[in-house]
């Protein structure tokens, strides 16, 4: 349903009711329900088939009282707040323990995000309780940058999707750890490293380790992957890709090749999902075009682009969680 007074008030409804809405964001589309309620939370879980021990954001609407929820919120923290928010930016700090203990999955820290989309923003304040909402998909499975990819994975599985048109922005929030000296990113998103670094004086980054348990334990699991088979070549693969695409589409599987705009140029061939010419284009398009692939490809064969730095950062996360054999 498009965003009005009649469907924000049957967001409410079920909200309170203890059920689950789909929403529109700046980044995806958000799966919701108050954060509160363990029952409405775990239902959450039980609707996407998410692992429980990957902890969801709680999104708020930009007045709404942070400190009610979270403690010991460093200045560097205030700093980034005043800069990026509402943004795709969303910030773990220690928790008050007000929240179901079911969002963070026992962690003592809360995730929060205040995202920047009018009808975000609409739906958080009408409702006005915090909303935990991981992204509006089954899974592993693709994230939802429309409503209809919303309603083509939870169909019969969700009371209502609000329709706020695409999301602009493609790919998760950045999260951010605002509970050390620095912050910490601990996924990789629209707000680069270098934006948070030139805010906040230092900006480090998290690397899982062998063995070592996740100090965000969403960055463990296969993710973002498109339902047909796929291949992946970093940048400056090109021949590769094109005999792997030349030898599939000769035998019969319908292959597509991934791609920005100046290797889809350079390739020349028929089938081909166009990313778009900069990191904001490219972050933009990917899950578009990834589930675009998957209804139209047997096999999606993803070139990197050569663009590395800032928001490529992010894309290169999902880009090989999504398409390579991790
Ligand atoms: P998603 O909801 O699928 O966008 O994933 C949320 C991401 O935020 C996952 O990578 C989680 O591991 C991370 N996350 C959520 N809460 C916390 C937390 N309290 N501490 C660290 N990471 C978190
Ligand atoms: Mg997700």
């Amino acid at each position: 349903m498009p965003v009005n007074e009649q469907s924000l008030g049957l967001a409410k409804e079920i909200v309170k009711c203890g059920g689950a809405v789909a929403f529109p964001t700046e980044t995806v589309y958000g799966l919701g329900a108050n954060a509160f309620e363990t029952a409405a939370v775990e239902n959450i879980f039980k609707i996407k088939g998410r692992p429980n021990d990957n902890p969801l954001i709680v999104h708020i609407h930009k007045d709404y009282d942070i400190s009610s929820l979270v403690s010991d919120i460093p200045p560097y923290a205030k700093k980034l707040a005043k800069a990026y928010l509402p943004g795709p930016l969303t910030m773990v700090y220690k928790s008050r323990g007000k929240v179901s203990s079911a969002v963070s999955c026992g962690l003592d820290t809360l995730a929060i995000r205040v995202p920047s989309h009018k009808d975000a923003q609409r739906f958080l304040k009408y409702i006005n309780l915090p909303i935990a909402a991981p992204s509006a998909n089954i899974s592993k499975h693709v994230s939802p940058v429309t409503a209809e990819h919303v309603y083509s994975d939870l169909n019969g599985k969700v009371a209502l999707i609000l329709d706020g048109g695409k999301s602009e922005g493609g790919i998760e929030s950045t999260v951010l750890d605002c509970t050390g000296e620095i912050p910490v990113i601990l996924r990789s998103g629209l707000i680069t490293r270098e934006m948070i670094a030139e805010v906040a004086g230092d900006c480090g980054e998290y690397v899982l380790k062998d063995g070592e348990k996740a100090k965000s334990p969403g960055m463990k699991y296969k993710h973002y992957s498109p339902k047909c088979k796929t291949m992946f070549f970093v940048a400056g693969e090109l021949d590769k890709a094109l005999f792997e695409y030349e030898k599939s589409n000769r035998e019969g599987v319908c292959a597509y090749l991934l791609c920005d705009d100046e290797t889809a140029k350079a390739a020349a061939v028929k089938n081909v999902l166009n990313l778009g010419k900069n990191g904001e284009e490219i972050a933009s398009n990917l899950y578009l075009k990834l589930r675009e692939g998957e209804n139209k490809a047997q096999l999606i064969i993803a070139v990197a682009p050569k663009e590395q730095g800032g928001v490529m950062k992010g894309v290169m996360n999902r880009l090989t969680k999504a398409c390579k054999d991790v």
